[in-house]
């Protein structure tokens, strides 16, 4: 996968997965010690069932993260890797990024790892289906601080001056007829997102909004590009239009949809 996609290597996630799977599973056992005899003393029956589920919990957890490792070094998806990717998203990030917390490791290089793994799963089941519905999702700090257009309605609107980024991806949205629309914050990202309902979503963000929105979207497909912050958070932001074009590549939405 081209490496604007993977901002950071997959394999900081895998290992901080692996660890977070491993302590998801001590947890369980732990419990099970803890309660197995109690509840044996109360019925035999009741003791063994509950050693039923937490063996089954356990081993579905250990298979999904086996599953879904083999599935991000190998780029080969399956039904089941597609339907896991929630179970990471949802559940085992936030523990995921705890532990990485206890090893010290930056918080957002943690995330752009989780990001290229999502983009990679992402990308390799919309390019199987293809996509008819796309949203581009862009945070408002891509504009111009001072630009007084109102853009976040309708990004023609922009005069393309060249001073931000707007002014291209203007053009980029006429060119191939394109959906792009312009958050002034996540609520009313959720709100585009609900009457779009896209099939995939192509969406800039800081990590840390990008994380929320992935898991607020979930299971709809998002394929996230971290801005760049030349002069700091929230503030004249970019994205790379070239960028933005080679994803439609990579989806082959360029082709289907470029206007003669
Ligand atoms: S390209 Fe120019 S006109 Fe368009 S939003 Fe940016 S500053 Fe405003």
């Amino acid at each position: 996968m081209n490496n604007f996609l993977s901002p950071e290597k997959k394999r900081i996630f895998i290992f901080f997965l692996f660890c977070t799977s491993l302590v998801v599973i001590s947890f369980i056992a732990f419990i099970w010690y803890i309660s197995y005899k109690g509840l044996g003393e109360i019925s035999s029956f009741l003791g063994l069932a509950f050693t039923l589920i937490v063996a089954i919990v356990g081993i579905f957890l250990f298979l999904s993260t086996i599953i879904l490792v083999f599935t991000m070094i190998s780029g080969k998806q399956s039904k089941l890797s597609i339907k896991l990717r929630g179970l990471v998203t949802k559940l085992l990030f936030p523990i995921v990024l705890k532990i990485a917390k206890l090893f010290k490791i930056d918080k957002d290089k943690v995330i752009r790892s989780f990001i290229a793994v999502n983009n990679e799963l992402v990308l390799e089941s919309v390019r199987e289906k293809g996509v008819n519905n796309l949203l581009i999702l862009l945070p408002h700090c891509i504009q111009l601080e001072n630009c007084e257009l109102k853009i976040s309605h309708n990004i023609l609107n922009c005069k393309k001056c060249g001073r931000c980024d707007i002014g291209d991806l203007a053009k980029l949205s006429e060119m191939y007829n394109l959906n792009i629309k312009v958050a002034t914050g996540g609520t009313i990202a959720r709100r585009i997102v609900k009457d779009t309902r896209p099939d995939l979503i192509i969406a800039v963000a800081c990590e840390r909004d990008m994380l929320s929105g992935i898991q607020d979207t979930y299971p709809l497909p998002v394929i996230g590009l971290i801005n760049e912050r030349p002069y700091g958070p929230c503030i004249n932001t970019r994205v790379s239009v070239a960028f933005i074009e080679k994803t439609l590549e990579m989806i082959n939405y360029r082709r289907q949809h470029e206007r003669t």
